[in-house]
Order: C-alpha cells, then sequence, then structure tokens
C-alpha cells in the first residue's frame, strides 16, 4: 500500500517523503516541476512527473499503484504573484484539486492530507488565532487554499472523503542531515534572504516596513520547523487511518518574532553581520500572524520538538551554507 505525495520535489512535500520513508512508509510522487526540484525527490521513492490537472495522467498514476492514502502539496503559493496572476491559481490550486478529488472518487480513495496556510484566515481579529475564527482572506492565494478545503468538505459530505486540513505559519528550516532544504526561485521567504544574506550572495536584507502597531514596529510572524510541521502530517494520516473525522488544524509554534528579531537571531547562529536597510510595506502583509495550536497538540498529539528560532536558523543555515546554490551545482557570481 503506497502513501501518494502530490508536490513530493518541493520545499515542505520532500521534508514529507523523507520523513515517510523513514517511518518505512511506501511513497509515490507526483510532481510537475514547476516549482519542485529533480534532485529534492527522494531515491526510494516512485516518481510520476505530471501535472495534477491532467485527469488522464492522474488515473494512470492511481491504476499502476496500490494508492491508499493522499498528501496534497501541488499547488502554487505566492501572495504576490496570486494578486497578479489570480487565474494561475484558480486554475492549478482549485481546479488541480477538483481533478484529484474526482480521481480519488473514482479510485476509492478516501483519505487525504491537505496543505493549507494561515492566509486562510486574513487580517486577524485578534491573536493566537484560533481554528473557530472567521475565515476573510486577502489574497487570491488564500482564497484559493479555502475553497480547495470547501471542497474537501463538500467531497466529504456526498462521497465520504475524509480530510485533515494543516492550516501552516510560517514554516522554516530543514532536514537536519541538510540533504535537503528550502529553494526557491526566486526566493521571497524571510529566513532563506536573512542567510543568503549571511553567505554575502545580497549585499543587505530590506526590511519591508519598521512602522507597524508592534514593539520594534516590525511585522511578527509565527516561524514553525518544517520537521516538526511534517511530524503533524505523519500524526494527521494516522489520525485518518484510525478513522477520525475531517477536521482543521493550526500548524504553529504560538509564539511571534519579528523581523528584526529573526534577523538578530540569526546573527547569533551564523556570527555573520547581516547588514539590513528598512524599506517599504509590502502589500498585503499583517503586522501579526501567530497560531492557536492547541487543537493539533490535543487531537492529533502533535509535539512540536525542533520549533525554536535557534534550531530552525540553525538547521537552514546547515543546508543553505552547504549548498549555497540550493540545488544547482553550478557557482553563481
Ligand atoms: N520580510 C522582509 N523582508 C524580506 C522578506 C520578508 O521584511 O526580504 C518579512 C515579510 O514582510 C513578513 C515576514 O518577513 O513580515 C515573513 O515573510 P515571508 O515572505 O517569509 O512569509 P509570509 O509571512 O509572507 O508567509
Amino acid at each position: 500500500m503506497s502513501v501518494l505525495v502530490l508536490g513530493g520535489a518541493g520545499y515542505i512535500g520532500s521534508h514529507a517523503v523523507y520523513q515517510l520513508i523513514d517511518k518505512g512508509e511506501t511513497v509515490v510522487i507526483v510532481d510537475n516541476l514547476e516549482t519542485g526540484q529533480r534532485q529534492a525527490i527522494h531515491p526510494d521513492a516512485a516518481f510520476y512527473e505530471g501535472d495534477i490537472r491532467d485527469i488522464d495522467f492522474l488515473r494512470s498514476v492511481f491504476e499502476k499503484e496500490p494508492i491508499e492514502e493522499v498528501i496534497h502539496f501541488a499547488a502554487n503559493s505566492l501572495v504576490g504573484e496570486s494578486m497578479k496572476n489570480p487565474l494561475k491559481y484558480y486554475n492549478n490550486n482549485v481546479y488541480g484539486t477538483q481533478v484529484l478529488l474526482q480521481t480519488m472518487i473514482e479510485h476509492d480513495v478516501k483519505k487525504i492530507v491537505f496543505s493549507s496556510t494561515a492566509a486562510v484566515y486574513g487580517e486577524p481579529e485578534s491573536t493566537p488565532i484560533t481554528e473557530a475564527m472567521p475565515t476573510l482572506p486577502t489574497s487570491t492565494y488564500g482564497e484559493t487554499k479555502r475553497i480547495m478545503e470547501k471542497l474537501m468538505k463538500r467531497t466529504d459530505e456526498a462521497y465520504g472523503v475524509n480530510y485533515v486540513s494543516l492550516r501552516y505559519f510560517n514554516v522554516a528550516g530543514a532536514r537536519e542531515t541538510a540533504e535537503i532544504g528550502e529553494d526557491h526561485c526566486p526566493e521571497t521567504h524571510l529566513v532563506p534572504i536573512i542567510l543568503q544574506t549571511a553567505l554575502g550572495q545580497r549585499s543587505h536584507i530590506t526590511i519591508f516596513g519598521d512602522d507597524y502597531n508592534t514593539p520594534d514596529g516590525t511585522c511578527i510572524r509565527d516561524y514553525v520547523h518544517v520537521e516538526d510541521l511534517i511530524d503533524a502530517h505523519l500524526a494527521a494520516l494516522d489520525y485518518l487511518r484510525d478513522g477520525g473525522q475531517s477536521d482543521v488544524f493550526n500548524l504553529g509554534s504560538s509564539q511571534g518574532f519579528s523581523v528584526k528579531e529573526m534577523i538578530d537571531a540569526a546573527r547569533s547562529v551564523t556570527g555573520k553581520e547581516i547588514p539590513a536597510k528598512i524599506g517599504a510595506r509590502r502589500d498585503g502583509d499583517p503586522s501579526i500572524l501567530i497560531a492557536g495550536s492547541d487543537k493539533a497538540k490535543q487531537v492529533l498529539d502533535w509535539k512540536p520538538a525542533r520549533t525554536s528560532v535557534a534550531k530552525i536558523i540553525e538547521d537552514a543555515w546547515k543546508w543553505h551554507s552547504s549548498h549555497p546554490n540550493g540545488y544547482r551545482k553550478e557557482v553563481s557570481t
């Protein structure tokens, strides 16, 4: 029996595949390699290169492989890009999930763990954010993830496809052994950009605004170690295997760190200067996002063990310093 990981060549998906294989699971990966990296694919996983919107392709994978459950990471995930190109997000994220659910139903596969986001909440009324709070996404990206959740809910009601939707806050860090890590092109996320600056690949990091209503004026986020995040996916899979009902869980650390605090933490981990300049605010950035993750701890028995800012940055630094060009072999100039 196999677990199908959609997007298993991406940053978060590849960490899931490695942990599943560590646990002795048989893994099948589907990835179109649009943002995923071939080098991030675990050598012991069966890999099918293709697009989840291509129903004939997806059906052929379900016909060849004994798939029992699906973990779905295959989506576009950049807020800024989603505002400029909303139809790309509706097509890949929403339509892709529709095709996936149809194929699952045809093949009687009735368990799915889904990669969602704190962006479904939009600007929160208060923190910490709990699952009971309203979802009012401010970006197309967040809206497509919310629609994908609704698609799963209706599909569950009609066909009994059980799902767990995991709403991620800020994911960072890398596998401790640094075989795999974070490598986006272009890079937009805070921790990799800080560490690229530490490596001298950028002259400075630009802090997007220091006039927010926070103690040091910079935005506060809740950072969760990618390996802890994947632990929650494995716990969600066990929950569904044990007959758990469809549900939604936040995944974060319940602690907030400002952009300036993250840069300071990276300075102490790396011993590098990491020059920083203040720039304009980035459109759509809420001032504070902190998760209430008690529900995942209680219901899924999730025990995040590596989620401290120092550990996140240490593991990310191991990856970036040993792979300064990410998965690309050539040396940048
Ligand atoms: N950020 C920043 N400079 C950068 C990249 C990010 O100041 O070069 C800030 C961003 O405005 C946000 C935080 O860092 O407040 C985390 O941003 P990221 O893009 O990593 O994640 P997001 O919160 O958008 O999911």
